[in-house]
């Protein structure tokens, strides 16, 4: 074990190269002490001389050991905050972002400030910021040299975020830029004890190898306990909860007995409050283990907590502190996940009320990123939630599965904080010695045309050559500059001897990755939504459409708007009120859906319908929950729908858009020009409904084809169109069930389609009937011609050209 004196005496062996600035802070007397009992600290003369003297600095050490709310405080007392530059750190979550910028700023009795994707309370006097990494992305979008930042780390980056690995790279090539003009700056890569060699041996991120420091961690013993059985599929796993209850009842008895509290109602009351985001906190029975909340049996709730995207992953640590707290005591059980309220989670900190053990049921997020003092018990499930994506077919589905062992460990080494801990693993050891070592980045499976256009946009044309530090496969690249090209967001390739249509299809040689961005391009980079809602974006001037289309788009990168009611029911009496709310659900989407014109939107328009209504009546919890809608999806939405205008306004200020949250609906007209935008948007996304000639084969009946499925995809029962079943439909996404169901469905006429996607078309030779004609208007001679929708060879009707 490291002591806090060892620091400084190695240090002076070596003279830093430039004289240390010293800034004092002024902190209180008990944050002076805990600091000094974190690991880091015997490590900052090292650290801030590996700083000086180089420009890239690795950092890696245990979860904990003090470097998120340290190395920021090292570089401002060493002045690196004192010029014009600012000292900025990234993190892949919101939650860490705020958390930690209120913990530095408390530690150093200072502002510090944060900036996540709607909120921030930066000054210009601001000295130290924490923020995203999306945030930070969108700035080097706005300034590429970073002129206001003299360092910046990025931290966890052993989570490996796309965000991150690709600020990582920008800033491999940013601070050497940085240093030439002189203007010179620092990067701190921070990260976990996991596989640093991703950014340290990657010669094309880093020519020269940085110096990477490690923090030694006073890690208390902690006895991993496996589960003996074979894990059920079911990944609730409420056996082996219990089991692992019974075998913490062996080594702290609980009190027995404890039946004063009425534990559903006690979780009602939680769940409740969770909506509400005022949690008065239960006190639940320890007798009644199902209390736990990971013992719900629910995934979706859990994982619906986190809806932001970066979070999708899902683990539970449940752990109650301090070896002395009586065992008979109550569990204090306390929510921790990313979309919590910042005083929520703040609550994980503090000492739980007198007379109650607390125990925090968490999301991954306390995984690495949030260190809760004093866990001594942790419950690992063993599991994440985490969207599959097949490249090649387009096809998402949320799976599952074992997570990895590195990340395994980590959630163990959570209990071994403070003294020595135990971790209960619901699972057996041989399925750990299956886990894959480590997690993979997340940029293997995702798709990437967002990021293509975002690295188009910062005039990056040739993406393969970027330094990532774990390169996206070719062919996702490949896909997603075909896509872009299709979008118009890139120039079309320079033609060869091939037409258009076939570069487009064929895969295009890597090193014919390089299309420039387009004008149209720059202004989809600009919105903070993936391009083909940017494209409808871009597209929703006309006929005042825009904030339908906004409102669309908004609703449509918000997970999920609608309760799931399909949960298996806790008894007969949840069941039956189940079963009546699906019934108002259903009746409320036919009723959003509309009739005639409106009704071929389809499911786009049951979002709108649905946003509007909500709109209406104030946005409220009642509202929504009356109405099987997701409360804090339909925030969400309200969030975005502000942020979209803005990105709108900014960008085609002539338009002068503004968000009316008491939208009438649409008319006529403009439902069928949302209709094309939304063709011109999903345009890849078109299927058509299989014919009866084609009908060999049952699977198919009410089926649709796709250009890159074999497989036909469905009309789900919950779509507003289920029942039209229209001959061409394009979806927002294909996701695997039971059955492969198209979400998001619209519907398509078929002329819409050689005349707004003809770069998926091929056009035949002209018609002899009805006769070439000459447009008077613009003396040219015009006739129809035949269409396919190249590739599936799909007959159009003809389209005049
Ligand atoms: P690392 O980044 O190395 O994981 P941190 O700097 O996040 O470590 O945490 C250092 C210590 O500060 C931890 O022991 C953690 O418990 C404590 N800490 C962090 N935030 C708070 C807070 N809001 N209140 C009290 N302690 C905190
Ligand atoms: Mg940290």
């Amino acid at each position: 074990e490291m002591s806090e004196e060892s620091g400084p005496a190695r240090a002076s062996s070596k003279k830093p190269s430039e004289p240390a600035i010293f800034i004092s802070v002024d902190r209180l007397p008990e944050i002076q002490d805990s600091r000094l009992r974190l690991p880091v600290l015997a490590e900052e003369q090292v650290i801030m001389e590996a700083v000086r003297e180089n420009s890239f600095v690795v950092l890696c050490g245990e979860t904990g050991s003090g470097k998120t709310t340290q190395v920021p405080q090292f570089l401002y007392e060493a002045g690196y905050a004192s010029g014009t530059g600012i000292i900025g750190v990234t993190e892949p979550r919101r939650v860490a972002a705020v958390s930690m910028s209120h913990r530095v700023a408390k530690e150093m009795n200072l502002v510090v400030s944060y900036q996540i994707r709607y909120e921030g309370n930066v000054t210009s006097d601001t000295k130290i910021k924490f923020m995203t990494d999306g945030v930070l992305l969108k700035e080097i979008q706005k300034d590429f040299l970073l002129q206001r930042y003299s360092v910046i780390i990025i931290d966890e980056a052993h989570e490996r975020s796309v965000y991150t690995d690709i600020l990582i790279g920008l800033l491999s090539r940013i601070v050497p830029l940085r240093n030439k003009k002189g203007l010179p700056m620092k990067l701190i890569v921070m990260s976990a004890t996991l596989r640093v060699e991703d950014f340290t041996e990657n010669r094309k991120l880093f020519p020269t190898p940085p110096p990477v420091i490690k923090v030694e961690a006073r890690q208390f013993p902690v006895s991993v306990h496996f589960n003996k059985r074979t894990p059920l599929e079911d990944y609730t796993g409420e056996a082996e909860v219990h089991s692992v209850c019974r075998r913490l009842r062996r080594a702290f008895p609980f009190r027995r007995g404890n039946t004063a509290t009425d534990y559903s109602d006690e979780m009602k009351k939680f769940k409740k409050a969770k909506h509400k985001r005022t949690v008065s906190l239960p006190r639940i029975d320890l007798d009644n283990y199902s209390a736990l909340p990971v013992d719900e049996g629910d995934e979706d709730r859990l994982a619906g907590i986190d809806d932001e995207g970066s979070d999708l992953e899902l683990g539970d640590d449940a752990a109650d502190t301090e070896e002395k707290a009586d065992p008979s005591l109550p569990l204090y059980v306390l929510p921790l996940y990313s979309l919590l309220a910042p005083e929520q989670q703040a609550k994980v900190f503090q000492p739980p009320p007198h007379g109650t053990r607390l125990c925090v049921v968490a999301t991954n997020v306390a995984e690495t990123s949030l260190t809760i003092p004093g866990i001594k018990y942790v419950v690992d499930c063993g599991r994440v939630k985490k969207r599959f994506y097949d490249r090649v077919t387009g096809v998402s589905s949320f799976k599952v599965s074992w997570t990895s062992q590195a990340s395994a460990n980590q959630r163990a080494g959570r209990s071994g904080r403070t003294e020595p801990g135990h971790c209960y693993r619901l699972y057996s050891s041989a399925v750990f010695g299956d886990f894959s070592l480590f997690s993979e980045a997340e940029i293997t499976r995702r798709p990437v045309e967002d990021l293509v256009l975002q690295m188009k946009d910062l005039n990056i044309d040739k993406v393969v050559n970027f330094p990532f530090p774990t390169t996206p496969s070719a062919e996702a690249l490949v896909a997603a500059e075909q896509l872009l090209v299709s979008l118009g967001a890139l120039e079309e390739p320079p033609r060869t001897g091939r037409s258009p249509l076939q570069i487009l299809y064929l895969t295009i040689p890597s090193s014919r990755l390089s299309c420039p961005i387009s004008p149209l391009g720059r202004a989809m980079a600009s919105f903070p939504v993936s391009p083909r809602y940017a494209k409808m974006l871009a597209l929703g001037k006309q006929q005042d459409c825009l904030p339908y289309v906004i409102a669309v788009v908004a609703a449509m990168t918000v997970r999920e708007i609608f309760e799931d009611l399909d949960r298996p029911a806790g008894s007969e009496d949840e069941s039956s009120k189940l079963a009546q709310r699906r019934a108002r659900l259903a009746q409320m989407r036919r009723l959003w859906a509309g009739q005639g014109a409106s009704l071929l939107l389809g499911d786009l328009m049951v979002l709108l319908g649905a946003v509007g209504a909500c709109e209406f009546a104030g946005c409220t919890l009642k509202f929504c929950e009356e109405n099987g809608l997701r409360y804090k999806a339909m925030l969400e939405i309200r969030r975005l729908r502000g942020q979209l205008t803005n990105a709108v306004n900014s960008v085609c200020p002539e338009v002068g858009v503004f968000v009316d949250c008491k939208m009438a609906p649409p008319t006529e007209s403009q439902v069928v020009c949302l209709r094309q935008i939304v063709l011109a948007g999903l345009g890849d996304h078109l299927a058509r409904r299989v014919q009866q000639e084609e009908l060999l084969d049952p699977k198919w009946r009410n089926g649709y084809k796709t250009p890159l499925l074999d497989e036909p995809v469905y009309i789900h029962p919950s779509s507003a169109l289920f029942k039209t079943l229209p001959q061409f439909v394009v979806y927002q996404e294909v996701l695997e069930t039971t059955k492969m169901y198209m979400r998001g469905v619209s519907a398509v006429e078929p002329e819409w389609v050689p005349q707004l996607l003809t770069q998926y078309c091929h056009f035949g030779s002209p018609l002899e009937t009805p006769s070439p004609w000459l447009c008077a208007s613009t003396g040219r001679v015009k006739c129809h011609c035949t269409s396919t929708f190249f590739r599936c060879g799909w007959q159009l009707p003809a389209i005049e050209m």
